[in-house]
């Protein structure tokens, strides 16, 4: 089952590697389209909710509540510091946020605790372009 439409899939993810910053599935569907790649929108939700669970890829709510994905460079668990006007997107690392998540999680009885820290805000070219008045 995981392995159907697999040429799919790749395509889906060279797309989304190709992409910079975060992008919605509608944004990277209309860029397979313009490669006349015959790519359902239903198939390019599905890829990229397979190369989310499978780690290939980093998925996040924007603040409007929209699901965007990346193809990510950093493996393993990371926060993300996300530019909502540009699309800039840095990794980092958040030793505080680890900590503070599992003491909190062991305060109320759970275990097994996963996360999911974002920053949103202006990147410094677009808070000075936007100083600028632009
Ligand atoms: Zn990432
Ligand atoms: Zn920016
Ligand atoms: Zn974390």
């Amino acid at each position: 089952m995981a392995q159907r439409n697999t040429w799919q899939r790749e395509r889906v993810r060279d797309a989304l590697g190709d992409t910079q910053g975060f992008v919605s599935a509608q944004s990277l569907h209309a860029a397979l389209r313009e490669a006349n790649t015959g790519i359902g929108l239903a198939t390019v939700y599905r890829a990229l909710a397979g190369l989310a669970a499978s780690g290939e890829a980093d998925s996040l709510q924007s603040p409007e509540g929209e699901a965007l994905y990346r193809a990510c460079t950093t493996q393993g668990h990371h926060h993300h510091l996300i530019c909502r006007s540009c699309g800039l997107t840095v990794e980092i690392e958040a030793k505080d946020v680890e900590q503070w998540a599992q003491r909190t999680a062991a305060q109320n009885g759970f275990r097994d605790a996963e996360h999911v820290v974002d920053i949103f805000g202006l990147c410094a070219d677009c808070a000075a372009r936007q100083d600028a008045g632009e």
